[in-house]
C-alpha cells in the first residue's frame, strides 16, 4: 500500500462527494469527528438566516410561522431513517445524559414489579452516573456487569438493560437485536446509547426490536458542540410512556396552560421545556450532510479506513497495541501506548488530530463523509515522525488539559 494507491481509492470512492459538506481547516487531518464533528458548509448561513429572519424579522410570530413549535419533531424524523426507526418515534431534545434518565425511568414505570438496571461496566460513564441518581429516586438499583456477563445478569428483578451500542473507548459492537430478544426473554426492556453509532453506521433499531434509544447530536451528525441529542421510543411503549421531566413542552396542550400536567402523544411527550431553537438549527445542518448516503456504505468505508490505519500502524510504528476488535468494530478505532497523552498531544501539533481516553488509549474516528484514504496515510505518516524523532518526549506535550 502506497500514498498513491490511497489517492487511487479516493478517487474511486463513492462517498467522495460528501466531503464538499463541510467547512475542514486547511492542513488539518480531522480524526475526531467522534467527539465532535466538524461544522457543515451550511451551518452559518443557516443559523445567520434564523437570527436575522426567523427570530429578527418574525420575532415571537416564528414559533408558528417558521416551524420552531415542530422542529424537535421534525429533525427527529430526519434522524430516524439513521437509525431505523420511524419517522414519528424519534424526538430531538437535551442531552444524552437527560434522555437516559427520561427514558430508564419510563422503562422501571413500564416494569413497576422490577427494581434493577443494569449496566455495562467500563461503558462511557454518563450512563451509569445517571442510572445512579435515577435509582435513589426511584428506590431502584444499578447493576456494573462486565461486557460478557450482560446476558446471564438479566434476572427476573431486572426492567432494563441500558447498553451503548459501539463502546465509546474500544468501538467494539454489542449485536443489538441478539441483545434485544435476551433481554425480552427475560421480561426486561433495552435502552440502547447510540452516542458512537448514529451517523457512523447502519443502524437498525426497529430490525433489532429496540425499545428504548438515546444518540449523540454534536458527534457523528455534525450538530455543533453541545448539540442537542436525540431520543427514540418504540411505538408499542407510547401508550404507557411516562416522562418523569413532566414539563410544559411535553404536555398535549401547552398553550392551554392547564392546571395539571396531560402528556402530548407519542414522543413530543420527551419533551421537558422549550426548545433550543438555534441549537436545532445547527443540527439540522448536520443531518443534512448525510443526504443521499448510503449508511451501510458509509459504514463499510469507515471500517475500510479503520482497517487500512491499523494496518499501517502495525506496519509502520510496531510499538502501538490495537485495543479495537479486529471485526464488530465501529467507525473508530483504538491503540495503547504507556504514552499515549503525549503523543497524542505531539501529534495534534503536526496537525493530525484525534484524542486520549485514559489510561494509554490514542483514539481515531473515521467518519466517512469526509475522511480520505490518503487522510489515513498521512496521519500514520505523522505518527511514525512523532515516534521516530521523538517529539512527543517534548514538555509541552506532557501538560494535560481540561479536555483530553
Ligand atoms: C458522548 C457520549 C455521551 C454524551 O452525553 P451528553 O449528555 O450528551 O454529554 C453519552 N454516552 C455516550 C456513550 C457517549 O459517547
Amino acid at each position: 500500500m502506497t500514498r498513491d494507491d490511497c489517492l487511487t481509492m479516493d478517487a474511486a470512492d463513492p462517498l467522495a462527494f460528501a466531503r464538499a459538506r463541510f467547512a475542514l481547516p486547511e492542513g488539518v487531518i480531522y480524526l475526531d469527528g467522534n467527539s465532535l464533528g466538524p461544522p457543515p458548509v451550511a451551518a452559518a448561513p443557516a443559523m445567520a438566516a434564523s437570527i436575522a429572519e426567523e427570530w429578527g424579522g418574525g420575532l415571537i410570530r416564528s414559533w408558528n410561522d417558521a416551524g420552531w413549535y415542530d422542529l424537535p419533531v421534525t429533525l427527529g424524523a430526519a434522524v430516524a431513517p439513521l437509525v431505523g426507526a420511524a419517522t414519528d418515534e424519534v424526538i430531538v431534545c437535551d442531552s444524552v445524559s437527560v434522555n437516559i434518565f427520561k427514558l430508564a425511568a419510563a422503562a422501571l414505570a413500564l416494569r413497576p414489579e422490577r427494581r434493577a438496571m443494569v449496566v455495562e461496566a467500563g461503558d462511557f460513564p454518563t450512563d451509569g452516573y445517571v442510572l445512579e441518581g435515577l435509582a435513589a429516586l426511584a428506590g431502584a438499583e444499578v447493576r456494573r456487569v462486565a461486557r460478557d456477563g450482560l446476558t446471564a445478569a438479566l434476572r427476573d428483578d431486572v426492567a432494563v438493560l441500558v447498553a451503548t451500542h459501539v463502546h465509546f473507548a474500544t468501538g467494539a459492537i454489542h449485536d443489538m437485536a441478539g441483545l434485544s430478544a435476551a433481554a425480552h426473554a427475560a421480561g426486561a426492556l433495552t435502552l440502547w446509547d447510540l452516542s458512537h453509532s448514529a451517523g457512523a453506521l447502519a443502524v437498525d433499531l426497529n430490525g433489532a426490536a429496540a425499545d428504548f434509544a438515546v444518540g449523540c447530536g454534536y458527534k457523528y451528525l455534525n450538530g455543533g458542540p453541545g448539540a442537542p441529542a436525540f431520543a427514540f421510543a418504540a411505538r408499542r411503549h407510547w401508550p404507557g410512556l411516562a416522562n418523569p421531566l413532566s414539563g410544559w413542552f411535553g404536555h398535549a396542550a401547552p398553550f392551554a396552560f392547564e392546571g395539571g400536567y396531560r402528556p402530548a402523544d407519542g414522543v413530543r411527550r420527551l419533551l421537558a421545556g422549550t426548545p433550543p431553537i438555534l441549537a436545532l438549527k445547527a443540527l439540522a445542518a448536520g443531518v443534512a450532510t448525510f443526504a443521499g448516503v448510503d449508511m451501510a456504505r458509509a459504514e463499510a468505508k469507515s471500517r475500510a479506513l479503520g482497517d487500512l490505519f491499523l494496518a499501517l500502524v502495525a506496519e509502520r510504528c510496531p510499538t502501538f497495541a490495537p485495543v479495537c476488535p479486529a471485526t464488530g468494530r465501529g467507525a473508530q478505532v483504538s491503540i495503547a501506548h504507556p504514552d499515549g497523552y503525549a503523543i497524542m498531544q505531539a501529534l495534534i501539533s503536526r496537525g493530525v488530530i484525534g484524542d486520549f481516553r485514559p489510561p494509554d488509549m490514542l483514539r481515531f474516528g473515521f467518519p466517512s463523509l469526509y475522511v480520505r484514504y490518503v487522510d489515513v496515510w498521512d496521519a500514520v505518516d505523522g505518527l511514525s515522525v512523532v515516534m521516530s524523532a521523538d517529539e512527543w518526549r517534548e514538555a509541552r506535550f506532557a501538560t494535560r488539559a481540561a479536555v483530553t
